[in-house]
């Protein structure tokens, strides 16, 4: 196994050696107002895999303090994702549940003179708030005493206020270089209803001051965010080390989000996909989302490697999606099953066979222990329109008048007559088995180059196979809005004769069709009626030097 470590790494090892952490503690705290994309999927990664390689713990905690946007139906994906994906938190938690904490560390700021009720406008807060090169000017309110301060901030509570009439201002520093020191808001008045906790409080704490305190209660070590709160982090100590938190204090640590070419990450535009009927929901298999990537038969495994592999780091950047393909790819030629397809069915009929056989075929060379799988043959077949050339070029492998080519895991043919309509179109080929050439016991002396795939005629199945695309188009003249870059033809349907075998797949089965690509079995077959979502080519298209 690689030993080489990333940076946060290097941090954790030294926390671990200077004796200021025992016990390595992580958490993945998403908002439940959507569903988890590919981009948590690294930072799960990454808060998991430090569980596993310290023997540490990491909790799921839902981040449900605000209570406009979230819905139990996330909550529910959100788990099932993340199990999905191979990973099972130590405790199941939830922000709104620290509530009261959160209050009482209100409180006590309060009492330590160092947060004051203020009665400012969110845009008079805006005003005073200066800017990077000019210090903020104080609140008027800000010198109110702890006793007028604690009278107003129970009546904050106590529903007194109407929405944005009040709100609670850590007392900082309105000189600080930094910003979110200059007298942040850390609560506000909002008569909502929240999921979890009802009508019992019409006072919410803001994100900045409630993170770091639900870190901090759990006894996380090393709280993990992405690079956009960087600037949060002297808030984030100020928090935790004011409200009198036992050591030892979490530590904030950012790294880089995960960025992929032609990729929403924003669940803001996800949402609005599902809502505006463009995709088939938020587990259409050209979502990224983990529930349409696990739809669209990305294996788990090859998800946690892809995020193995990017690294962890501090700079931004955009991945390629086919890194992540290359990835899928490289996974399902160790481990999917190979079957026979034909998209564009030509008939073939062998005029010097008779009757019919079960033919032993391999399913997987590439497996550590090699099965087989009987597939019927018969008189006639269909072979692949693309496999089959009138007027061949130089070096044409595959069939042609008068020409050989392998059935795979079969025999030998010879291309005798090819039959047309009016119009000189090919609709059916005459052709005689080679004899003695069955594979395995090939007797027959000719040497053929071409393998092709068929299927049987009289027991093949017609399946329904969705073609996909990336929801995105390329960014073209500078345009980079979503919604000027939806890609209308992300997804063909088109039809296929796959060999019989396949009628007794399961819902997320994954197979290589031979000489074409990888499909997944998808959930809306039914009686009978397959669909097959296509995964990935076959063809590798990433280019490390590009
Ligand atoms: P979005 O902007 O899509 O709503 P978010 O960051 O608001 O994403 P959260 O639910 O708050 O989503 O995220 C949970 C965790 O996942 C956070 O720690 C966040 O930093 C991390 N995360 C979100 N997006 C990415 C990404 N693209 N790459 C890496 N980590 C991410
Ligand atoms: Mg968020």
């Amino acid at each position: 196994m690689d030993e080489s470590k990333n940076f946060i790494e290097d941090i954790i090892d030294g926390d671990l050696q200077s004796g200021k952490v025992k016990c390595v503690y992580t958490r993945f705290p998403p908002e439940p107002n959507g569903y988890l994309h590919i981009g948590h999927a690294k930072s799960l990664c990454i808060n998991f895999g430090i569980k596993s390689k310290y023997g540490g713990k990491c909790n799921l905690r839902f981040d449900d303090t605000n209570p406009s946007k979230e819905d139990v139906e996330y909550v529910e994906s959100i788990k099932s994702d993340i199990k999905w994906l191979g990973f099972s938190w130590d405790k199941l938690l939830f922000a709104s549940d620290y509530f009261d904490v959160m209050f009482d560390c209100a409180v006590k700021l309060i009492k330590k003179g160092l947060a004051y009720v203020s009665d400012e406008t969110a845009e008079e807060i805006r005003e005073r708030r200066g800017t990077l090169y000019q210090a903020g000017v104080e609140s008027p309110f800000r010198n109110r005493t702890v006793e007028e301060n604690l009278k107003l901030f129970y009546e904050m509570r106590d529903g007194v206020y109407p929405d944005g009439a009040k709100v609670l201002r850590a007392k900082i520093d309105m000189a600080s270089p930094n910003l979110n020191l200059r007298d942040p808001v850390i609560y506000r008045v909002l008569h909502a209803t929240h999921h979890n906790t009802g009508d019992k409080w019409c006072i919410y704490p803001m994100y900045d001051f409630a993170h770091p305190i639900e870190d901090a209660y759990e006894g996380i070590t090393h709280s993990i965010c992405t690079l956009e709160f960087e600037d949060h982090r002297p808030l984030y100590d100020w928090v935790v080390r004011e409200c009198e938190f036992p050591e030892p204090l979490p530590q904030q640590i950012e790294f880089a989000r995960l960025n992929i070419t032609n990729t929403i990450m924003s669940k803001r535009y996800l949402k609005k996909l599902v809502d505006d009927g463009k995709v088939m929901g938020w587990d259409d298999p050209r979502m990224p989302t983990l529930s349409g990537i696990r739809r669209r038969g990305y294996p788990a495994e090859a998800l946690r490697d892809f995020c193995e592999r990017i690294g962890v780091s501090k700079a931004n950047s955009e991945v390629q999606a086919s890194y992540l393909e290359s990835c899928v790819r490289e996974n399902l030629n160790r481990t999917a099953d190979r079957v026979m397809a034909v998209f564009d069915p030509l008939k073939v009929v062998l005029s010097n066979y008779e009757g019919s056989e079960e033919l032993s075929v391999e399913n997987n060379g590439n497996a550590e222990v090699l099965t087989y799988r009987k597939v019927p043959f018969s008189k006639e077949i269909f072979i692949d329109r693309s496999d089959f050339a009138l007027v061949p070029p130089p070096k044409y492998y595959r069939l042609k008048p008068d020409g050989y080519v392998r059935l795979k895991s079969a025999y030998i043919i010879h291309c005798d007559e090819v039959v047309t309509d009016e119009e000189g179109n090919v609709t059916e080929l005459h052709c005689s088995i080679v004899p003695n050439s069955k594979s395995g016991e090939d007797a027959s002396g000719i040497k053929v180059k071409g393998v092709i795939q068929w299927v049987d005629a009289a027991t093949c199945v017609d399946v329904t196979v969705r073609k996909l695309q990336s929801l995105l188009t390329d960014v073209v003249d500078g345009v980079t809005d979503f919604n000027e870059r939806f890609n209308e033809n992300s997804m063909q349907i088109v039809s296929a004769k796959v060999e019989q075998s396949l009628l007794s797949a399961n819902v997320e089965d994954r197979f290589q069709f031979m000489r074409v690509g990888y499909y997944v079995l998808d959930k809306d077959s039914r009686d009978g009626k397959l669909v097959f979502n296509e995964i990935v080519s076959l063809k590798d298209s990433f280019n490390q030097s590009k």
